[in-house]
């Protein structure tokens, strides 16, 4: 099969692989759906020793497609159904697997390898990470459950209600999908981006009002003027910028809560505002990754249509594109590119 592989930082070669195999436990998908990330554009630059501990690895982690063949004892997935594999599964055993919180697992097990025809699932994953879905939703949808996941874990650390207002620093596909997930919560949504390829195409989701950084003088002070004044009930940083952590805590209301999704570089630290941390009692919380519940209401959210993500696919391209595809995303002149090998 035809196959887009990472041989390290900066390389990445078009090449022909074997046709996988399913061992024990495993299942084979035929890939429909791939969707490009900003992590892929990280990790092409600077490598990944989390999501990616060895190379050569076929590249790419956000997929959807159907399972052609089942390996020995796996009873729950047949052949034919479509399915979302999420790009990591936990151990089920560690303390923070076993405290309901798996997305932290001392164990995460990655998986990659959503530019290729096909691909081969490893046991853990599809034991389980692996969902199926209803053949009606599209494949280009489905392949968004994982970063919808992610979404959804970040608004539920921000526990976002029904007629908050909330904040969304950063305009990238992430920024819009938890803008998504927000005012499917029924919540206000103000997402502050930069003018240029995507602000116009975020605006017109129609999920949230979009503030330009670059045209406003004093950004707190227009935040502030959108929120009576006040700040508002949540503010997510989607950027992992320091300089825009520090506008999240900024922006926040008395009482309010700030969600850290956007990671910054090894080592970055960021002032913080004791008093208002304390005599505000501001909630500042971190937001990493998705669990397999998450990833089943991502799911969920896409089949009964609460959350569209058709408006993020800018492009569509074959497998040839991937490079030119990963090139569009770290210029910021696409959302999310789809590749349909
Ligand atoms: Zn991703
Ligand atoms: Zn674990």
């Amino acid at each position: 099969m035809r196959a887009v592989v990472f041989h390290g930082p900066g390389d990445l070669r078009q090449e022909e692989v074997p046709w996988p195999e399913p061992g024990p436990g495993e299942i084979v998908v035929k890939i429909e759906a791939a969707l490009t990330c900003g992590t892929d554009v990280k990790t092409l630059r600077r490598g990944h020793p989390v999501m990616i501990p060895r190379v050569p690895t076929v590249f790419g982690h956000e997929l959807a497609g159907t399972v052609t063949a089942v390996g020995g004892g796996v009873h729950h997935l047949r052949e034919g159904d479509h399915v979302v594999p999420a790009n990591s599964a936990p151990c089920g055993r560690c303390r923070l697997c076993l405290g309901g919180r798996p997305n932290l697992c001392e164990d995460l097990l990655f998986v990659n390898g959503a530019y290729g025809e096909a691909i081969a699932l490893p046991p853990r994953l599809v034991a389980r990470n692996v969902v199926s879905h209803r053949a009606s939703l599209p494949a280009a949808h489905a392949a968004f459950a994982e970063p919808l996941a992610c979404a959804l874990l970040a608004i539920d650390r921000g526990r976002v209600e029904d007629g908050q207002t909330v904040v969304i620093f950063g305009h990238g596909p992430l920024g819009c999908l938890l803008a998504m997930v927000a005012a499917a919560r029924k919540a206000r949504v103000i997402i502050v981006g930069k003018a240029g390829f995507r602000l116009p195409r975020v605006a017109a989701l129609g999920v949230a009002e979009c503030v330009d950084a670059t045209s406003t003088g004093d950004l707190a002070a227009t935040l502030r003027a959108k929120t009576g004044g006040r700040g508002a009930d949540v503010t997510i940083d989607a950027t992992g910028r320091p300089e825009v952590w520090a506008q999240a805590v900024a922006a926040v209301t008395r009482g309010g809560t700030v969600v850290f999704f956007g990671g910054c570089a090894p080592g970055t630290t960021v002032p913080l505002d004791t008093r208002r941390v304390h005599y505000e009692e501001l909630t500042l919380v971190g937001a990493f990754h998705h669990t397999p519940e998450t990833i089943r209401r991502a799911v969920e959210l896409l089949e009964s249509g609460a959350v569209n993500p058709e408006g993020l696919l800018t492009h569509r391209m074959g497998l040839a594109g991937v490079r030119d595809a990963l090139d569009l995303m770290s210029r910021g002149e696409a959302l999310k590119v789809l590749i349909q090998p």
